[in-house]
């Protein structure tokens, strides 16, 4: 006789902060049978951006959940580039036509409003398993009751909810609230991203730049007068519409060396500092003719003692803030939100125990997630940490192991269902083991 399915509960969840992470997670929870909100504290009108690296490992949970990935207009990483500093002349290039083929999904290049709308649709709309989510704009979060499962919002709303998520970024309030403490430093690195039309490329005469379906690398090895922390990434994106920059530099040659985070737009001059003075003319070009001109504050984070307490958990940059260098800040965010949806599944017996459900969300989430973040950090000074594109020989995956270094492998290969059904059949036995008993 076949054991009995283990208790369901639909749960009522509450999601503070509407960014990718938060929209990720609503995605997964409604899949997984629940009733969603999420509350985000301004008008998503205002967000911005440049291109966002979503690779197998992020792509693979966005077609589990029945995304239509191609609303969100990405660009497939088809192609490397590594190009001189000073002349722009390609020193290397590096075709990823067997991507897909490897790892058995594509690496997508979205712009974050293009990716933003994207989920938004599949978290609201009819269609779809699940009831659509609701959102609420203009709420912030200010206070956590954990026992009785509410949140507080600066207008004085107060919510109940059997599970409370914090996927309010990197300051986040509810990680405050929860008493994860902070350990951040500055980076020596700091970044501006820009934009540039494909229709002004086109105008400058500098097609070759549009067209080029991959990312281009210059700098970022240390040379006698390019410090380490040079490096420009150019991603096409939006459908091709837009080639996006992020132009990185030593945090000292900036004007933002000051703690804190500016939203005003900067002008040409900030990013063609220091060693962009020397830059290839043709990029120096297209950065002039750049929009959306944002620094980006870095900052190194040290992992925090905990993701949860009570019914409340955070997720994505609220709980693993991470340098740029792994581009994995969204498939993490991404992976959050697709643990979520598999531990509160019908599968397992969590949704009459959040607490406990919650606890396995952070022994599935958080040792990868740091592994991840560490890696990104050291990314910064050391380019060979990144963890590449194909698949290890065998004399390289002994070595990476030898090193403790993060591979592609470990992060494409990774099989999150069988490592939640593993967890669960070692911790649990009974209800919430469910059917692993079988
Ligand atoms: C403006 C912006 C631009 C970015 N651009 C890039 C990029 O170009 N490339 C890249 O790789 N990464 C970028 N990132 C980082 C990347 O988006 C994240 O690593 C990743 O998407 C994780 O998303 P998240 O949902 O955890 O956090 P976020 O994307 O930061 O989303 C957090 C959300 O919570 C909301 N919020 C914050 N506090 C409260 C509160 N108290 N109450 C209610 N809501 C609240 C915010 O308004 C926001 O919508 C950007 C982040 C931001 C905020």
């Amino acid at each position: 006789m076949s054991p009995a399915p283990p208790p369901f509960k639909q749960l009522k969840v509450a999601i503070v902060g509407g960014g990718l992470g938060g929209l990720s997670a609503a995605v997964a929870l409604r899949r997984a049978g629940h009733l969603v909100s999420i509350y985000e504290r301004r008008d998503f009108k205002l967000e911005v951006g440049a291109s966002i690296s979503c690779a197998a490992n992020g792509t693979q949970w966005l077609r589990e959940w029945g995304v239509d990935i191609a609303s969100g207009r990405p660009i497939q990483l088809m192609k490397l580039v590594m190009r001189e500093w000073k002349t722009g002349k390609i020193l290397n290039q590096y075709s990823l036509d067997d991507y897909e083929k490897t790892w058995g999904n594509v690496y997508n290049m979205f712009h974050r409003v293009d990716m933003h709308t994207m989920l938004l649709e599949t978290a609201t709309q009819e269609e779809g398993e699940g009831t659509p989510c609701s959102v609420v704009v203009d709420h912030i979060a200010k206070e956590l009751d954990h026992e009785k499962g509410t949140v507080t919002f600066e207008n004085g709303i107060t919510v109940q909810a059997d599970l409370i998520i914090g996927a309010d970024g990197i300051r986040s309030a509810v990680r405050s609230l929860i008493g994860a403490i902070p350990d951040t430093k500055s980076a020596n690195q700091t970044c501006y991203r820009c934009n540039v039309k494909t229709e002004d490329i086109k105008r400058l005469g500098l097609v070759e730049w549009a067209a080029d379906p991959g990312i281009q690398f210059w700098g970022g090895y240390p040379t006698d007068d390019l410090s380490m922390y040079y490096k420009i990434v150019m991603s096409p994106c939006a459908g091709g519409d837009i080639v996006s920059f992020y132009c990185f530099m030593p945090t000292e040659m900036t004007n933002h060396t000051q703690e804190g985070f500016q939203f005003a737009e900067v002008p040409v001059s900030d990013i063609l500092a220091g060693a962009y003075s020397q830059l290839d003319p043709n990029c120096v070009d297209l950065i002039k003719n750049s929009i959306d001109r944002m620094p980006w504050r870095l900052y190194v984070h040290q992992p925090y003692t905990h993701w949860t307490k009570g019914n409340v958990a955070v997720l994505g940059d609220a709980a693993h803030p991470m340098m740029p260098h792994q581009s994995q800040g969204a498939c993490m965010a991404i992976e959050d939100a697709a643990a979520l949806g598999i531990i509160f599944s019908k599968d397992y017996g969590f949704t009459t125990d959040v607490e406990a459900g919650l606890a396995m969300y952070q022994q599935i989430r958080k040792p990868r997630a740091t592994r991840v973040q560490n890696a990104s950090a050291r990314a910064t000074e050391n380019l060979n940490e990144r963890i590449g594109f194909s698949s290890l020989s065998a004399p390289e995956a002994k070595l990476a192991a030898a090193e403790n270094k993060l591979t592609v492998d470990e992060m494409n290969l990774y099989d999150m269902k069988a490592h939640v059904a593993k967890e669960v059949a070692s911790k649990y036995s009974g209800s919430k083991a469910g059917n692993l008993q079988a």
